[in-house]
């Protein structure tokens, strides 16, 4: 595993999504709340499991030193991070959201979503339909198209993952994966970029049947590099996405997404990664036109995997990928600021996160977050390696000091003899629990301490944040408001207390899209 880090310099840089030098004006000058303009250039941004406390905390750990240059290291230089406060910081117009399901407090990506893109209320799992999923609802996506916008869907995740579906499909069930697939097909939406569709054997004839069905339906598919640098304005009908090594049968790794940021420099091909901010600015050149103008969806998807998994400093990771990517879009604004409106916002909160611990009281030490080496999901891989092959405490000790530093001394996290103490329970928990590499924890307690995720990883992680002064109450989606911020035409129309149905029926008014 270690032969694979590799520790590039920030020479390899692919591109600049720094800070933009936008005016401040947000919209209408005189402060009321309509404006006599309609936007033409509509970026809408999504974090998904992202509130306040995710981006509260990615601005304070930038905040320490050290963390930018730990950043641009790990993400093998793609971001190019440089001094300053985080993008988000530029909107000039905040709100607060309510998140919940038709029938649940708590909602799913799929009704968070389905409410974002629809302005309705839906039942958990539907995909932009009706609660009995008998009638489709039209997405603010679909209207922008009709009104003769170019479209773009772009994520870190599968582009027929949960939040992008809610924006071109129409089904009872965010899992049927084909389904949504057929539908993303039919949409003639000008670009989708970001994961692949996600495998499902069960449901997909095969990988080649579906790239054939790109091609019947007039898309230009493009994975590698070379052939999306080579993408330029008028390139129409265009899904975009990383090069993978697949073949008919086998599964496309990680759901078809795009690899974490903190991951990036261990990636086998890491220069030829496109991120997220990449496939936006990609998509900006594309759909840019003086005509109908554009909508363009960005999820950032993988800030919620790494809040359900409690793993902070990739959630850092995954928040500050959305905010580079918010840069591209208030670029665009300081170019046209009379006819954009950017509308950045989350479908919910994720893992109960929270900017304090009982056990640090009113201390955080932030600066220890980077000493983790890489995300979770990657190191549960290799315990489970280590595992299988009758690793002994002292060897995960090892580890541990390895990746996240728990132990050093000298920087200051030595383990205490409680923490040695839940990492060895964690380590009985696995070797007795853990089989053919699926979690079965049938106690109670223990489906506390590490949800569904593999018990030593989870620990290490909890151990970390905590010491760093974060803690996280669930493994899984909170009912915490999510905040909205705007910047541009219309901007003003976003500050309040409101639901996250009102969020799309705000832009569609402003836009005139029906
Ligand atoms: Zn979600």
């Amino acid at each position: 595993m270690k032969s694979k880090l590799l520790f590039l310099s920030a020479a390899t840089a692919m591109m600049m999504a720094s800070c933009a030098g936008g005016d401040n004006n947000g919209g209408n000058a005189n402060g009321t709340a309509t404006s006599a303009k309609s936007p033409k250039y509509i970026f809408y941004f999504i974090g998904d499991g992202m509130s306040t406390p995710q981006i509260n905390m990615a601005e304070k750990a930038v905040s320490e030193e050290g963390f930018l240059e730990f950043f641009n290291q790990k993400t093998a230089g793609k971001y190019n991070l440089q001094p300053g406060k985080l993008n988000v910081r530029q909107f000039t117009a905040a709100g607060l959201a309510n998140t919940h399901a038709q029938n649940r407090f708590i909602t799913c990506s799929a009704a968070a979503a389905t409410a974002l893109a629809t302005g309705n209320k839906t039942d958990i799992n539907r995909v932009s339909v009706t609660p009995d999923a008998s009638a489709p609802y039209r997405t603010i996506a679909e209207m922008a198209h009709d009104k003769g916008m170019k479209v773009g869907i772009i994520t870190s995740v599968s582009i027929d993952h949960a939040t992008p579906s809610c924006f071109y499909a129409h089904c009872a069930d965010r899992n049927e994966y084909a389904r949504i697939d057929s539908f993303l097909l039919k949409t003639n939406f000008e670009y989708f970029g970001g994961g692949f569709v996600r495998w499902n054997t069960k449901q997909h004839k095969g990988l080649y049947d579906y790239l054939d069905q790109i091609n019947a339906a007039g898309y230009k598919f493009v994975n590698s590099r070379k052939d999306f640098d080579a993408l330029k304005a008028g390139d129409s009908k265009v899904i975009a996405t990383i090069e993978r090594t697949s073949s008919d049968t086998a599964s496309l790794p990680d759901d078809a997404s795009l690899p974490y940021n903190m991951d990036l420099c261990i990636q086998k091909s890491e220069n030829d990664q496109i991120v997220l901010s990449e496939f936006l600015s990609k998509a900006v050149e594309l759909l840019y036109n003086d005509d109908k103008g554009f909508f363009i969806m960005t999820e950032g998807g993988k800030i919620d995997w790494t809040d359900h998994a409690n793993d902070a400093v990739s959630n850092v990771y995954e928040t500050i990928g959305l905010d580079r990517a918010l840069g591209v879009a208030l670029d665009f604004y300081a170019k046209h600021p009379d006819e954009t409106l950017i509308v950045l916002t989350g479908d919910h909160e994720c893992g109960g996160l929270t900017l304090g611990f009982a056990g640090t009281g009113y201390e955080s030490a932030f600066n220890y977050m980077k000493n983790q080496q890489i995300t979770a999901y990657s190191f549960s891989d290799s315990v489970r390696a280590y595992m299988k092959n009758k690793a002994s405490f002292d060897f995960i000790l090892k580890k541990i000091d390895e990746y996240f530093a728990l132990g050093n001394e000298e920087k200051g996290l030595k383990l205490s003899d409680y923490e040695i103490d839940r990492l060895k329970k964690a380590y009985n928990v696995h070797k007795d629990f853990v089989k053919n590499n699926k979690i079965m924890i049938p106690i109670e307690e223990y489906k506390l301490y590490y949800g569904s995720y593999e018990p030593i990883t989870v620990t290490v992680t909890h151990i970390l944040d905590n010491k760093s002064g974060v803690d996280w109450a669930s493994f899984a989606h909170t009912a915490l408001p999510v905040p909205v911020f705007a910047i541009g035409v219309g901007a003003d129309n976003f500050n309040g207390y409101y639901d996250n149905t009102d969020i799309p029926k705000k832009i569609m008014q402003l836009a005139d899209l029906k």
